[in-house]
């Protein structure tokens, strides 16, 4: 009898190391998508059994990125490791969380029988993220958001949970940092919405069927027309004219923007190579347009295309713009100015540092956002910012536009104090191309009388 026997221990370690692999996120031994939808499953068919619903939370950290780019990544994946212990110790055996990458964490809150228990869990669940970190002697706070779906009502299979929960977490980061959202139904009527805005965008945009109107720019010492600000708009065969307000931030996000801004820009020159020589084009830009790169040749291309001068043109800009500080943002903006472009800073006032942006970048012009000159007749507060605003400009050679007038109350004051330019509906609202061009015509007529 020949009996051969086989050691197979090491090939059985191996498998489960692989299953074990396939199963769990390496840096912090959480499960990982896979198992996370296993573990959903089961949960599910005990619902069917037992009538006991489970709650799915997703959890995004706000702040990570800049643990990540600051202190760096090492600590970028300690804090990772820490949140997933805190988060571990805070759940019991029968819950699961896991990490779906990044710094997204996935958790189900098993056997939920009553409502308090989610909301419960939710509020330790962001104390005890919110608790300082020591990362290696750095000190580091850092917030969450959270978005929760609860099964049955939100969705029976893993699929529509975790797409509801994360729904609510997209909702719950716009609502503002370390904040929380329960799926709603409305949230997925608000998208399906969304998508059905951007499907009728990229027809819109394939069809050209956009248009450009331009509101006057008036010079405050000779009340004649200095400049025209391009405003795209969009007539919607069913919903009448949507404004850009509604769908221009559906274009930053799905990058449609890139389009319209040259279909804005181009149809801008071309209008714009019909008025006088003395009449400037004004073309908003979206902070999306100069993350693509090449931006500076599509302006260059369309003005040379049309044959307008570069000095004709006017760029405005917000400071979202400014935020994160790129190089490639002040570098376009430079090499646009050194075409002979002029740069205007728009919506002025409204964003988080104004003064600091002014130092980052040589603006020709400051564009005070409308709402502080709307009523600044009868409010001492705005008289102090847009006095200050406009002794700021003159010394540092900046012209200053007041947006929004609409009325000759709302005039008097920034005229008064040396605005170069007024905006608003005092003087005329966007207007299509051949309106303006009756307008020029009747401004060339004054001139020539006079
Ligand atoms: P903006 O660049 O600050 O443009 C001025 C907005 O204020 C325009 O709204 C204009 O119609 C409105 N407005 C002008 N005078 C008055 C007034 O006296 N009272 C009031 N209440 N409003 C006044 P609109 O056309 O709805 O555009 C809104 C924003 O959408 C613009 O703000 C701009 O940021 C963006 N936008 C418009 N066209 C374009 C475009 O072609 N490209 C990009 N990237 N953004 C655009
Ligand atoms: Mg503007
Ligand atoms: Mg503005």
């Amino acid at each position: 009898m020949l009996i051969a026997a086989i050691d197979i221990t090491e090939r059985k370690a191996a498998e489960s190391r692989v299953v074990y692999m396939a199963h769990h996120d390496a840096l912090t031994a959480l499960p990982n998508r896979i198992l996370l939808r296993q573990r959903m499953e089961g949960m599910i068919s005990d619902l069917r059994r037992s009538g006991r619903g489970f709650a799915v939370f997703c959890v995004d950290l706000d702040n990570f990125k800049w643990v990540n780019d600051t202190p760096g990544h090492p600590f970028g994946d300690l804090l990772l490791q820490s949140v997933a212990a805190r988060l571990r110790t805070e759940l019991r055996d029968q819950d699961t969380v896991a990490r779906l990458g990044g710094d997204e964490f996935a958790i189900l809150q098993a056997d939920v029988g009553r409502p308090e228990e989610v909301s419960n869990l939710l509020a330790r669940l962001l104390a005890i993220i919110g608790e300082p970190y020591d990362l290696e002697g750095h000190q580091v706070t850092v917030g969450a958001s959270i978005g929760v779906a609860l099964a049955p009502n939100d969705g029976e299979d893993p699929d529509r949970l975790l797409k509801n929960a994360d729904m609510a977490l997209y909702r719950a980061k716009a609502d503002g940092k370390g904040g929380f959202r329960f799926f709603e139904s409305e949230m997925d009527a608000r998208v399906q919405g969304r998508r059905r805005l951007e499907m009728d965008l990229r027809v819109a945009i394939k069809d050209e069927a956009c248009e450009v109107h331009y509101q006057p720019l008036v010079s405050l010492a000779s009340g004649e027309v200095r400049s025209l600000e391009a405003l795209i708009r969009w007539p919607h065969a069913q919903r009448g004219m949507i404004p850009p307000s509604d769908f221009i931030p559906v274009a930053e996000e799905t990058g449609l923007i890139a389009p319209i801004g040259l279909f804005v820009l181009r149809r801008a020159y071309a209008d714009a190579a019909q008025w006088p020589e003395d009449v400037n084009v004004a073309v908003n830009l979206s902070p999306m347009q100069f993350k693509s790169g090449n931006l500076l040749q599509a302006v260059h291309d369309a003005l040379k295309d049309v044959g307008l001068p570069p000095m004709r043109l006017e760029l405005e800009i917000t400071e979202t713009l400014l935020l994160d500080k790129s190089e490639l943002v002040t570098a376009t903006l430079h090499a646009l100015r050194a075409l002979g472009v002029h740069i205007s800073m728009d919506d002025f006032s409204t964003g988080y540092s104004s003064l600091s942006y002014l130092r980052s970048f040589p603006f020709d012009k400051i564009k005070i956002d409308r709402s502080f000159v709307h009523d600044i007749g009868a409010n001492t507060d705005l008289q102090a910012i847009v006095r200050a605003i406009v002794s700021l400009g003159s010394s540092l050679g900046i012209k200053i536009t007041a947006e929004g007038v609409e009325t000759e109350s709302d005039l008097a004051y920034p005229k008064a104090e040396g605005c170069t330019e007024g905006q608003g509906y005092l003087f005329s609202k966007a207007q299509p191309q051949a309106s303006i061009l009756a307008l020029l015509a009747k401004q060339r007529g004054k001139r020539a009388a006079a």
